[in-house]
């Protein structure tokens, strides 16, 4: 393999995490690739409007995610638009494969693949993202102020949501596939003695509609009576569960329950060398701040990695240049 190929650092995923880790790595002077299938943003380049990210207060998700990836880039960060289809540990190196069939190695690997939101799979769900249908409380609430807004979802997140949403929205209907809650016990009391939302159990949604100016009601329709009903909303967010994009972790990887990789505070795996940030890496609270954190985090603590491995390897015990002579 050629000198081209071989990098101190790969860091694989372009959102957040992954161009905020280029930035630190190339600061570091790090010979770094970072390795993306689409157009690096990640999620945040789905959001509308991003209001909570410090020194924004106002910013439209792709400008944002434009902002991320031009800063990675002024200083050089090799961005290679293909996509990964299998990291291999090694001992000497880390091996990353693409689609194309070009191999790629280096000391050390970020990866930040991020995760994905669990779709409902219904007609508008995905035509009207982000023009009243939301995966995010927090990035989106403050556009339903005062509004009619429904959750789907029986779980602790989606009882945190609705929670969250009816500090600002001025409804909210709680629409859950069964007549219990699998939220815990003190979120589902919490939920109860919200007077702003509204459990409507036993149903799921079938449709979201929208005209111009976005989303203006969802089809329900109650799974024991079969009963179809219209519900006039301003938007629908829908937390049914987030699924970690984990198919690049390699085997033998500490993982949760859940598919979140477990890491230590330098946000590295079990295996020396590979890093994991961001929406993969199992943590509190899911946010761009603490993604781009998260990236600040591995690439400081790769720098230190690669440059003890390099002077480790340097060092090497030269031949054995000794032969024994007879007295
Ligand atoms: P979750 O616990 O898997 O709950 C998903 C919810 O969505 C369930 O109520 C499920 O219904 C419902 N659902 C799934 N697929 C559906 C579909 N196709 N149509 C309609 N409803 C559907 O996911 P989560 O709430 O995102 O939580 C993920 C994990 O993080 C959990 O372990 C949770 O405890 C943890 N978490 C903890 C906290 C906290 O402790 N504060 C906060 C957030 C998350 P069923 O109930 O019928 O299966």
């Amino acid at each position: 393999m050629g000198d081209e190929n071989f990098y101190d650092l790969i860091i694989i995923g372009g959102g957040p995490g992954g161009l905020s880790a280029g930035v630190y790595a190339m600061r570091a002077a790090l010979k770094t690739a970072l390795i993306e299938k689409g157009m690096p943003g990640g999620q945040v380049m789905l959001s509308a409007e991003v209001e909570n990210y410090l020194g924004f207060e106002h910013i439209n998700g792709a400008e944002l995610s434009m902002k991320f990836a031009q800063h990675a880039q002024s200083y050089r960060l090799d961005l290679i638009q293909q996509e990964v289809v299998a990291l291999e540990p090694g001992l000497a190196h880390h091996t990353v494969r693409l689609a194309n069939g070009d191999l790629l190695q280096s000391h050390a690997v970020i990866l930040a693949t991020g995760g994905s939101p669990r779709k409902l799979n219904i007609a508008g769900e995905d035509e009207y993202y982000g023009k009243g249908v939301s995966y995010c409380g927090v990035c989106d609430g403050f556009f339903f102020r005062d509004k009619t807004v429904v959750v789907v979802g029986g779980g602790d997140t989606a009882a945190e949501e609705a929670l969250y949403l009816a500090k600002l929205a001025k409804q909210v209907y709680l629409v859950h596939r069964r007549d219990a809650l699998r939220a815990g016990m003190i979120l589902q009391q919490r939920v109860q003695a919200e007077c702003k939302i509204e459990v409507v159990w036993d149903t799921v949604m079938t449709e979201i509609k929208a005209d111009k100016d976005g989303v203006h009601a969802a089809d329900l329709e109650n799974v024991k009576t079969g009963q179809r009903r219209e519900l006039a909303t301003d938007g629908v967010f829908i937390f049914i569960g987030f699924l970690p994009n984990n198919h690049l972790v390699p085997a033998g990887t500490r993982m949760n329950a859940d598919g979140y990789v477990v890491t230590d505070e330098k946000c590295e795996t079990n295996t020396p060398g590979i890093y994991v940030i961001g929406d993969l890496r199992e943590k509190y609270a899911r946010q761009i701040v603490i993604s781009a954190a998260d990236g600040a985090t591995a690439a400081l603590a790769a720098a230190h990695f690669v440059e003890t491995k390099k002077t480790a390897d340097a060092c090497e015990a030269p031949a054995d240049l000794f032969t024994e002579v007879s007295n």
